[in-house]
């Protein structure tokens, strides 16, 4: 199935780092200075922030220290093809300074801030309004969106079928969760937990490019592997979990009243394609592994 082999964060050497990778300054349409951003994220205890302000790049360096890694990004919005929609593409890890031609499209784009050293996240297709098609169209990006907080306030933040919908038409790709902070209003509500040999931004960007993270709003995934014929799960106490696969064939466990569940398993074979875990807590707060390939 597709091109691309995805690494499972629960089975690779590192430490994990709590991350947002979409926000809005006042360099474009946010409410916070970059550097009052760096201290929200900072103090509240997340380890990698992204600053990806609306085709707009801002010099961040100096603010990155031992224990907190400011990535340098934009948010950049070529036109779809299809009709007068716009994509929105999050670029993490590009130079101060980066610029499109003012007529490149998104493909082009993706190509660009791939040779300056950077990668694309595909940021709320729901909100977007894209089909599958449109989505399809745009290749070479690292990861999407199946949750952008800011989209939820017009009730779209949640993008988990157009995920489904990229992985049956064979497209391997894992999901982020982000805040796309503008204000105090949707700030601290989905991060993105990286696996990571060390905060810096090589290594956080070799986790990205390889799926070694998972998506969340709330619940911790504990662990999360493949033994012998099952997927199997712990996390931290939830009154949800989903087995989702390509078919309808998926598998869902809820708890009752006074038992929380921690664990789970689901039997796994070769027909289902791909599963993914998703979480719901006692609060209604979701999270997300990235899909096993089966
Ligand atoms: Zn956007
Ligand atoms: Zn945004």
């Amino acid at each position: 199935m597709g091109e691309k082999k995805l690494v499972n964060p629960f089975q690779v050497k590192g430490n994990w780092y709590k991350a947002n990778l979409h926000t809005h300054t006042t360099n474009s349409d946010g409410d916070s200075t970059v550097a009052e951003r760096v201290k929200q994220y900072r103090e509240k205890g997340y380890s990698v922030l992204a600053i990806t302000d609306h085709e707009k790049t801002n010099d961040v360096s100096g603010l990155s220290s031992e224990k907190f890694l400011v990535l340098s990004g934009m948010e950049t919005h070529p036109i779809c093809p299809n009709d007068k929609n716009a994509y929105h593409l999050v670029c993490l890890n590009v130079p101060f300074g980066l610029d499109f031609p003012k007529d490149a499209d998104a493909n082009t784009r993706v190509k660009i801030v791939r040779q300056a050293g950077g990668e694309i996240i595909f940021a709320h297709p729901y909100w977007c309004g894209l089909t599958i098609n449109e989505i399809t169209a745009v290749k070479g990006y690292i990861a999407m969106e199946v949750y952008n907080a800011v989209c939820t306030r017009i009730g779209k933040g949640f993008s988990s079928v157009h995920w489904d919908d990229l992985l049956a038409s064979n497209k391997i790709i894992p999901a982020v969760a982000s805040d796309d902070t503008h204000s105090g209003r949707e700030i601290f509500m989905g991060w993105t937990m990286i696996k990571a040999e060390q905060l810096d931004a090589c290594s956080i960007m070799e986790a990205l490019r390889t799926g070694s993270f998972y998506a969340s709003c709330g619940p911790t995934i504990k662990d999360c592997r493949i033994e012998k014929n099952e997927l199997v799960l712990q996390c931290s106490a939830v009154k949800e979990v989903h087995f989702i696969c390509r078919w309808a064939s998926g598998l869902s466990f809820y708890a009752d009243n006074n038992d929380d569940i921690i664990e789970a398993r689901c039997p796994i074979n070769d027909a289902l394609k791909y599963v993914r875990v998703e979480l719901v807590d006692r609060q209604g707060n979701r999270a997300w592994s990235n899909p096993f390939i089966l």
